[in-house]
């Protein structure tokens, strides 16, 4: 089969174009149906304290007060509830944790009883996947950006790679694995000349090149590229979870904050911003023109989204901002490029349960028809 590169505009992607955003005024914690809150309006919370409890737990990433509960659409223009906390600005904990010193004897049990206290939405399938599998054969861990502008696995890779190596040596310690990978892609000169210097340094780990295809995270075209140690019990994530599971292990502390990159097709730039988790879009957003539009994670699947009811949480990885762009669709020409181009050849392309919504047959059709808008209005 033959895979597809997205050719974006070439920007200048340069880690020191970096802001934070850690004093939210306040930030609103998704209070999704069958939770429960546990803490009552005008109450007072500590950073990283439970607030809402339902199948998984959701944490504060500030210290304040309850202000209510509030509903707006999200961006999958759902309407949603959420958990409004004030912020005090005092980063107050109620018991500051302190690092695990004894964290190089961690066994797999203590990753699973970490994880199932901890037991938050972003980390709900790993320890699925960890209780479900006896033994674990590897550990793939994903570096690559897959989506289009978006970079933050870039960013960690360029930001700290010691603690990258730290992080998969650890869990491969802590699984009894022998060796483990680290995928990046071939064309990232930057990341490649930071990583060859340290793959020595850990014959535990080894360093494996893909090529810029789209998507290549897509299980069946990831698998294409990694048959030769993928098996059934290989534990694949990505940089952001390798960095979770550090983070539980080391310091016993609670992921409240988050990278995300910014990218500006109008301006030309991409930024990185630390940020809390749950605070408002239009917030982060530095000289926002309300002139432009809006997308999250991939500019390929999403919808414009409201920048001033958009909550990022762990699941925002980047933010592109566009101009606003009337699309035009022609008549299918029924040329079938959408289906030679779809990574899982369905016939039915979006229409078929196993879709990714990767979008690719979108991205092909020369009468620019959104393929995954068709199959949504059905
Ligand atoms: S690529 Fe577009 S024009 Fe060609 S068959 Fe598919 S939907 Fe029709
Ligand atoms: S049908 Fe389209 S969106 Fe779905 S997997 Fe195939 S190319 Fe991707």
């Amino acid at each position: 089969m033959k895979y597809i590169t997205l050719k974006g505009e070439k920007l200048n992607v340069d880690i020191k174009n970096y802001y934070e955003y850690l004093s939210p005024n306040y930030v609103f914690i998704p209070f999704l149906p069958s939770y429960s809150s546990k803490k009552e309006s005008n109450e007072m919370v500590f950073k990283e304290e439970l607030v809402l409890k339902g199948k998984n737990k959701f944490y504060s990433s500030i210290s304040g007060r309850v202000i209510g509960v509030k509903e707006f659409n999200n961006y999958l223009n759902i309407n949603s509830k959420y958990l409004i906390i004030e912020n005090d600005y005092k980063e107050k904990y109620e018991f500051k944790k302190s690092i695990n010193k004894n964290y190089l004897n961690t066994k797999k049990i203590d990753l699973i009883n970490y994880l199932e206290e901890y037991n938050n939405c972003e980390t709900q399938n790993i320890l699925n996947f960890i209780k479900e599998h006896e033994i674990i054969d590897n550990i793939i861990v994903v570096g690559f950006d897959d989506n289009l502008y978006s970079y933050q696995n870039r960013y960690y890779l360029e930001d700290d790679i010691t603690k990258i190596f730290d992080a998969i040596s650890l869990l491969n310690q802590v699984f009894g694995i022998s060796k483990s990978y680290l995928l990046i892609k071939d064309n990232n000169s930057k990341v490649i000349n930071n990583v060859v210097d340290f793959e020595g340094t850990y014959p535990d780990i080894s360093v494996n090149y893909l090529p810029d295809i789209y998507p290549l995270s897509c299980e069946a075209v990831l698998k294409n590229y990694t048959k030769n140690y993928m098996t059934e019990n290989s534990l694949v994530i990505n940089i952001g979870e390798l960095l979770l599971l550090f983070g539980l292990i080391y310091r016993d502390k609670y992921q409240t904050e988050m990278i995300v990159t910014i990218t500006d097709l109008i301006k030309k730039k991409v930024y990185f911003c630390k940020t809390k988790e749950y605070v408002l879009l239009a917030s982060i957003l530095k000289d926002y023109d309300p002139n432009s539009v809006c997308y999250i994670n991939n500019p390929l699947n999403s919808n414009v989204v409201d920048v001033n009811t958009t909550v990022i949480g762990p699941e925002v990885k980047s933010i592109i901002i566009d101009k606003k762009v009337n699309y035009i669709e022609n008549p299918c020409l029924n040329c079938g490029k959408c289906i030679e181009v779809c990574p899982l050849k369905l016939p039915d392309l979006t229409n078929n349960p196993a879709c990714v919504k990767c979008n690719l047959c979108s991205y092909m059709c020369p009468s620019g028809i959104n393929l995954l808008k068709e199959s949504s209005h059905e």
